[in-house]
């Protein structure tokens, strides 16, 4: 038997990619470290469009030369093992990728390693769940270009499709893959915070009820806010709990979890000096829900605002929510793409920007409306220092601008967090001040560390005798 490709790891995403390959017209071995899932999945197929291996040896040797092997196993200590695994069994040109969530440092790590024994190494960022698994993945392929170009027809095949592209392209040599993946989590977080203080403020601050803000954001995606998060919030609204008959989220427990790639994104933003804040506080807002026990028993103890009689004109403050989650979302990508633009810069990464906001276009789980006009910015210049200065988010910004401050001071004012929202606000505000405060700190930091100064009106270091 002679397989065109064979996967790793056969948990959930590892099966549907390994049956989005064979349904995809290729021969794929799989194999599994412990052979439970194996026949499991086998159990589950009614046609043999998969061909499994119990042993690694014989998994191998199936696979037509140069080997293409795709893990889908647990990031970390996992993959390692499977790759020390795979060395010995494979020769010079095969190709290895990693298809999981890996730290891309990591993936620079195992590339290394790899190309000492001649074998490519690719780590690629997959985003889309289980069912993008499945139906098309969006696809962010990083390593050497000629590995890349070997299994390209396989993976633009299995990716999702947008304007009839393959959400998949070369994103750039060694963790550039994996790199990308881990900031779209990062964005992800950002968007998912933001929506959720949409949410908050819809709820608790004009007083609607789950099922019209449903509505409302069902109105929404039909609009430029149309994206996979505002569709699935919709459904997660209408949902109702089989038990008590309310809606399913005013049952669900208010402690968020996280795997570790928003923290990791925030991590690498701060080792390297890059403003990502709006994705960092998402984070935060993450880690303060989770201490849940502490936030009950701080609520009775901790004053908020006076009431205010304030009687807010729903059809007027619903569409500032809109134009302030727009808002936010701009500042959040702007950050994320900052992100990718200065890492790029780095380590010579070489990043295409305009592509990678194409291939998020579908499959992945921040796809979106929003991402053309963010491809296109790029398209017409694609040096741009922050997507908030091209021309269409710079109108843009002008005119949703004064709707964030209505709902951030509103929050503010009645003692609602809207972390995220009010973040993109003195983001929004930071960045488009020339003149900042950091006159002050400069001179703190002459004055008791005698660390000196620049001035704005001649070249030199100075320091004060304060
Ligand atoms: P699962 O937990 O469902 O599957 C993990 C797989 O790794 C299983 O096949 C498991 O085998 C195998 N595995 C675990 N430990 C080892 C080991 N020491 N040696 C060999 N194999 C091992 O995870 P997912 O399929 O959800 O995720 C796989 C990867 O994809 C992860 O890196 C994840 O972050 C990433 N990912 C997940 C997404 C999702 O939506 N779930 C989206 C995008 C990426 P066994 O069960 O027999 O231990």
């Amino acid at each position: 038997m002679v397989n065109t490709i064979g996967v790793i790891g056969l948990g959930v995403m590892g099966s549907n990619i390994a049956l989005n390959m064979a349904n995809n017209g290729e021969q794929v071995a799989v194999y599994n470290y412990t052979s439970d899932l194996t026949e499991k999945l086998m159990a589950k197929l009614e046609g043999q469009i998969l061909t499994p291996y119990y042993e690694l040896e014989a998994f191998v040797q199936s696979l037509a030369a140069p080997r293409k092997i795709f893990l889908m196993v647990t990031a970390g200590a996992a993959i390692d093992s499977v790759i020390q695994s795979l060395i010995p069994l494979l020769q010079e040109g095969d190709v290895v990728m990693d298809g999981g969530n890996s730290h891309y440092e990591d993936t620079e790590r195992r590339y290394d390693e790899l190309k000492a024994h001649g074998i490519g190494y690719l780590g690629i960022g997959v985003s889309g769940g289980e069912v993008g698994a499945l139906t098309g993945p969006s696809i962010m392929p990083g390593g050497d270009l000629h590995f890349y170009n070997e299994v390209a027809p396989i993976l633009t095949k299995i990716a999702a499709k947008a304007d009839g592209e393959p959400c998949c392209t070369y994103i750039g040599p060694k963790g550039a893959g994996h790199f990308v993946k881990m900031v779209h989590n990062g964005i992800e977080y950002a968007d998912m915070q933001l929506i959720a203080e949409a949410y908050t403020f819809l709820r608790g601050n004009l007083g609607l009820t789950v099922e019209e803000i449903a509505d409302i954001f069902e109105t929404w995606n039909a609009g430029e806010l149309k994206s996979y998060l505002i569709e699935i919030t919709t459904e997660i609204l209408r949902k109702k709990d089989a038990v008590t008959g309310l809606p399913l989220v005013d049952v669900i427990l208010d402690q968020a979890g996280q795997k570790g790639t928003g923290k990791w994104t925030s991590l690498q933003a701060i080792d390297n000096g890059i403003p990502t804040s709006i994705i960092t506080e998402a984070l935060f807002a993450r880690y303060l829900s989770a201490l849940k026990e502490e936030r009950v028993q701080a609520q009775p103890i901790l004053a908020g605002p006076n009431k205010r009689m304030q009687n807010l004109e729903k059809e007027q403050w619903i569409e500032y929510v809109r134009q302030a989650l727009y808002m936010g979302k701009i500042c959040a990508y702007a950050q994320g793409f900052t992100q990718y633009k200065m890492t790029s810069e780095i380590y010579n990464w070489n990043l295409p920007l305009k592509d990678i906001a194409l291939i998020f276009r579908n499959g992945c789980i921040i796809r979106a409306e929003f991402l053309n006009v963010i491809s296109e910015a790029y398209d017409e210049k694609a040096d741009l220092a922050n997507l908030l200065i091209a021309p269409y988010f710079a109108d843009k910004t002008a005119s949703y601008q004064q709707s964030l401050r209505n709902i951030v001071c509103e929050g503010i004012q009645s003692g609602v967090a809207l972390p995220c929202l009010s973040s993109s606000l003195a983001y929004y505000d930071s960045y488009r001040t020339g003149a900042s405060n950091a006159n002050i700190l400069q001179a703190q930091r002459d004055y008791f560390g005698a660390h000196t100064y620049k001035r704005n009106d001649m070249e030199g270091t100075f320091h004060t005798e304060w």
